[in-house]
């Protein structure tokens, strides 16, 4: 709370009186903290490969260009990072397209088992060399829900490819459609048989760069971001997004989506995304 005192002058008759202003800087203070915290986190990001690809590139210099096999695999780690370089910069360039709140969302009619057949045709080379299985299951009910199919792929795209990231070879992902109990809306859930999360950070999980191990997930090409890109895209659209998930046993994530009858979750969908 910030306080200010201002005293009223009046001429021959001195202080007369004083405002009083209350201002609320709470919020304020968080957003400027939270910012703070992410221009932090994104340099820190981006210098962790930047001094591994320096430092691989002195080391081809020192001479390890020489030796035609050790310099195959220097050359293999910074192309790596440049990789993932690039996918954090994308993920960066997505989350400021959220914010700045001018992408309008292109909401269509879109039939959902189809929705999820071509999500897993994207990824079945993943699940082949993995031997991981892949399941859909769409229940009674369910035919379209309304989206803007960019963003939704993109959402699938991040929540299967975190599901085959963090199981190991011979589990398997399902993919599980339903109507919600007040038939206004399809949720969408993503379940695997990996790592599992721990219950301490199943509550932050959804937090811009929050890893349940930083060194894992880097080592796997993560950018600690997509998930929190999946949640605002979703809260966009007017749905909800939840992580349920038993360690060592399996995580699965359900997201919902406006049913193609329910115009009144459209409109709202598309004031908020404005
Ligand atoms: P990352 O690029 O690190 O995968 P995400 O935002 O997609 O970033 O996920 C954040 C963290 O959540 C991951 O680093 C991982 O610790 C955890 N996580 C996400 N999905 C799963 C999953 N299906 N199983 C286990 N852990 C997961």
């Amino acid at each position: 709370l910030r306080v200010t005192f201002t005293p009223i002058h009046r001429r021959g008759e001195g202080i007369t009186g004083t405002i009083v202003v209350l201002q609320d800087v709470t919020e304020q203070e968080k957003l400027d903290q939270s910012r703070r915290e992410f221009v932090a986190n994104v340099s820190h990001e981006l210098r962790t490969p930047l001094t591994t690809i320096k430092s691989y590139a002195e080391a081809l210099e020192d001479g390890a260009l020489e030796e035609q096999q050790l310099a195959g695999r220097f050359v293999g780690v910074i192309r790596n990072e440049t990789e993932r370089m690039i996918r954090l910069v994308t993920d960066l360039l997505h989350l400021s397209r959220l914010d700045s709140k001018h992408a309008k969302l292109r909401m269509k009619p879109i039939h959902v088992s189809e929705l999820l057949e071509e999500v897993l045709d994207r990824f079945s080379f993943q699940f082949r060399s993995k031997q991981i299985e892949a399941v859909i299951e769409v229940k009674e009910g369910v035919e379209q829900a309304w989206m803007d199919r960019d963003q939704i792929d993109q959402v699938l795209d991040n929540l299967v490819s975190n599901a085959l990231k963090y199981t190991a070879e011979g589990g398997s992902v399902k993919l599980i459609a339903d109507v919600t109990e007040d038939q206004r809306f399809v949720s969408i859930t993503v379940q695997d048989t990996g790592i599992g999360i721990p219950k301490k950070d199943l509550e932050r999980i959804f937090e811009r760069f929050y890893r349940v191990d930083k060194g894992r997930s880097r080592n796997m090409g993560g950018t600690g971001l997509g998930l929190s890109i999946a949640r605002e895209m979703v809260l966009a659209h007017g749905g909800s997004i939840v992580m349920e998930s038993e360690w060592n046993e399996g995580t699965s994530v359900t997201f919902t989506l406006p049913m193609k009858d329910s115009l009144q979750h459209l409109d709202e969908a598309q004031e908020g995304s404005e």
